[in-house]
């Protein structure tokens, strides 16, 4: 049984809950994927999801709770999205508590604000993925250690270290759960 917590604070986190639900389905995985808030909670999950919303909250949240040193500890698998691939860099361009699981520096809204915010289709995996970005951050550079999985006129917005993956678009928005699936396939 393979168990998936989606951190409970803001975002899209009934999406994230379906799209996990949806996915594990597809790949006949058998799952436990269930809303988690607590650093016990989280130390009973294989995989943890990391929504968007405000990166700088998120990460103060994960901080106090020693959700951060649970995850460290115990290697647990991270999907980012949005602000969540904010939290998994190892530097953005403010002050802020990370993760630092993938080796990338990260532009926060780096697309610009919400009035910006766009759909586009990003290749992936060889194949599109219908991507969508509201006040997307970007990869400006990613390390060595970490596998850069997809970009838009040169700006990386899918990168993969490990087993922690993360997109600057929001795959929980969308029907096509290919990217769940590969989180719980590939990456837990
Ligand atoms: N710009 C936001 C941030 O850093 C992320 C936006 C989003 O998750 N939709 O924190």
């Amino acid at each position: 049984m393979i168990r998936i917590g989606i951190l409970n604070l803001q975002g899209d986190i009934q999406e994230h809950l379906e799209a996990t639900l949806n996915a594990a389905q597809k790949t006949g995985a058998k799952c436990h994927i269930s809303k988690v808030k607590t650093a016990s909670e989280v130390a009973e999950c294989h995989g943890l999801i990391i929504s968007g919303g405000e990166s700088t909250v998120i990460g103060k949240f994960i901080q106090e709770e020693g959700i951060d040193q649970t995850i460290l500890e115990n290697r647990t698998a991270v999907l980012g999205t949005c602000a969540g691939m904010v939290i998994l860099g190892k530097k953005t361009d403010y002050q802020q508590p990370l993760l630092g699981l993938i080796d990338m520096q990260v532009k926060r809204n780096g697309f610009g604000n919400q009035r910006l915010s766009f759909e586009r289709d990003v290749e992936i995996f060889g194949k599109n993925y219908p991507g969508i970005f509201i006040r997307a951050p970007y990869a400006l550079k990613v390390g060595s250690a970490a596998n850069t999985l997809a970009k838009i006129d040169d700006k990386v917005v899918a990168v993969q270290q490990e087993n922690c993956l993360a997109t600057a678009f929001h795959p929980e928005l969308t029907e096509d759960t290919r990217i769940h699936e590969y989180f719980i396939k590939e990456v837990i």
